[in-house]
């Protein structure tokens, strides 16, 4: 597919494309079986600068601020293993918060380790609670003003990363009762007095990229510790969704296409009733649909991505994105499965990791029937 690409952005892509098919493919089973955090891989990327490749360079970064450049390599990490890239991704999804609304001096601090080419940090980012997911405004987990910082109680889940992290932007209530307007940003460091974390959450997929629970028991953060004013994190983590968002599009295109892709080799070459079974038109249609669905996905993630570049609005296009992402992925890989018949069932090929993978897309950053709500709302605003 034409993407209009330039020659860096071009390069890029294929920098990634062969991390992933050298780096990422050969081990992406072995990780989902033993559900290890992926170091080796994780540290040759950082070698590369695809850990942080879109920090500024101030801070260590590749300071790629494209989307549409780090669009195209989402896709092709995400082939690779999205679970990889997952880990590959950590310290960036803890960063967004930090680069929009932190002071110079809290970016020296915590971006550089993250950066880092030889040893680099993986941080993780704190909404979801027991009780508050999809209505993240109604998390209830306090930051209590006292005497030089705050005073943390309360408890996250689902937290990606989080076992393997070192650094934690944690989202805190400071005027209970008000919602989003009440919701700040704070940084936590592993082993701070009060803060711990929890149980590794057992996954369906994309094991490698541990999730796991956080709490907090009087756990005093320093005033520098505040990312940005009191009230002000709501909007800051809203406005970093609509990025990731759209980088969650490409995740889920890269996905599809790996399973697709799979499939048409594997009904190339499989025979059932005397022909290959892509002669059959249930077989082939079904692969079509596939193909047009994650073109059809990309479009809208690059479309969202180029707004997001030309400094336009675009969280609507960006859960468009992110739907259409979750949606193409989830397809494609039910059509992989079809084709493969019983043996897609079986854990010796990839098509049953990619489908759990996909089912994540839905999930995660917003479920797709947030996205419908994001969208409904545009309609009727
Ligand atoms: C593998 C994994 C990794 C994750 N990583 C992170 C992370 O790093 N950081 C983090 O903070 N969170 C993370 N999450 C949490 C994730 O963002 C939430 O699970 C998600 O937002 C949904 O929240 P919930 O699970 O509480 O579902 P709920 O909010 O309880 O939703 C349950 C159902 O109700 C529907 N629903 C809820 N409200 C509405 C509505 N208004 N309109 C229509 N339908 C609605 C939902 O779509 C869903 O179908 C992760 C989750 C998973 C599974």
């Amino acid at each position: 597919m034409e993407l209009m690409l330039d020659d860096t952005q071009r390069e890029l892509q294929a920098l990634a494309h062969e991390f992933a098919e050298r780096e990422m493919r050969p081990v992406a089973a072995q990780y989902e079986e033993s559900e290890e955090f992926p170091w080796p891989v994780v540290h040759k990327a950082a070698e590369l600068g695809l850990t942080c490749h879109d920090l500024p360079v101030a801070y260590g970064g590749g300071g790629v601020d494209s989307l549409v450049t780090g669009v195209a390599i989402t896709e092709e990490l995400a082939w690779g293993c999205s679970a990889i890239a997952g880990c590959i991704g950590g310290g960036s999804f803890f960063a967004g918060p930090i680069v929009a609304l932190g002071t110079e001096e809290q970016k020296q601090r915590w971006l550089p380790p993250l950066c880092s080419p030889t040893d680099p940090v993986v941080g993780a980012l704190a909404t979801t609670e027991p009780n508050a997911g999809s209505d993240a405004a109604a998390m209830t987990t306090s930051a209590v003003r006292v005497e030089g910082g705050y005073l943390l109680n309360g408890s996250k889940t689902w937290i990606s990363c989080a076992p393997t992290a070192d650094v934690y932007a944690i989202f805190a209530q400071t005027r209970p009762g008000s919602r989003s307007k009440g919701i700040t940003a704070f940084v936590l460091e592993r082993g701070d007095p009060g803060f711990t974390i929890g149980r590794k959450i057992p996954k369906m997929g994309a094991r490698c990229y541990p999730a796991a629970e956080l709490f907090f028991e009087d756990c005093l953060v320093a005033d520098d510790r505040r990312i940005g004013d009191e009230g002000t994190g709501f909007h800051g983590l809203m406005r970093w969704f609509d990025v990731t968002r759209v980088a969650l599009g490409a995740n889920g295109v890269g996905i599809g296409r790996a399973a697709l892709e799979y499939a048409v080799e594997y009904a190339r070459e499989r025979e059932a009733f005397g022909k290959r079974i892509h002669e059959f038109q249930a077989v082939s249609f079904r692969l079509a649909d596939a193909k047009m669905k994650l073109d059809q996905a990309r479009l809208m993630t690059y479309h969202a991505a180029r707004l997001a570049d030309a400094g336009r609005a675009f969280s609507v296009e960006a859960a468009q994105a992110k739907l259409a992402g979750s949606e193409a992925a989830w397809f494609a890989c039910w059509a992989a499965s079809m084709t493969l018949g019983g043996w897609s069932y079986s854990r010796e090929y990839p098509v049953e990791r990619w489908l759990r993978a996909a089912k994540l897309e839905e999930l995660y950053e917003g479920t797709s029937d947030i996205q419908r709500l994001i969208i409904a709302r545009s309609l009727f605003a």
